[in-house]
């Protein structure tokens, strides 16, 4: 299963929400600058996405979408998500502002 995603530069404010949730180090923060001033995130189209849409998920500003390859896989479920960062599904689930403070606890990229 391969994913790619979209940013929509626009939306983005940088803040490495999606940098920091995506296991497989496809996003960084360019050097670009949106219409706001923000640095923006980039997606780094390599081949190791796999379209699990962490990234999606986290991004408070609806910014990425994510599409795969293969049609078939379909959407990750939810508990594939649970299965995988359980204390990211649990904290979408109960509150989408808990989840991005848990991870923004968690927020290396400078
Ligand atoms: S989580 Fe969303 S707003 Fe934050 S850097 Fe990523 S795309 Fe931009
Ligand atoms: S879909 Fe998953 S692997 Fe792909 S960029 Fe987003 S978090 Fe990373």
């Amino acid at each position: 299963m391969k994913g790619r995603i979209q940013i929509d530069k626009e939306r983005c404010k940088g803040c490495c929400l999606c940098v920091d949730v995506c296991p497989k180090e496809c996003i960084h923060l360019s050097e670009g600058l949106n219409l706001k001033g923000y640095f923006v995130a980039t997606f780094v189209a390599d081949d190791t996405c796999t379209g699990c849409g962490n990234c999606a998920v986290m991004c408070p500003d609806v910014a990425i979408t994510v599409s795969i390859a293969d049609a078939a896989a379909g959407r990750r479920s939810a508990a594939t998500v649970a299965a995988d960062a359980p204390e990211i599904a649990a904290a979408v689930t109960a509150d989408s502002h808990q989840a991005t403070a848990a991870v923004a606890a968690k927020v290396t990229c400078p």
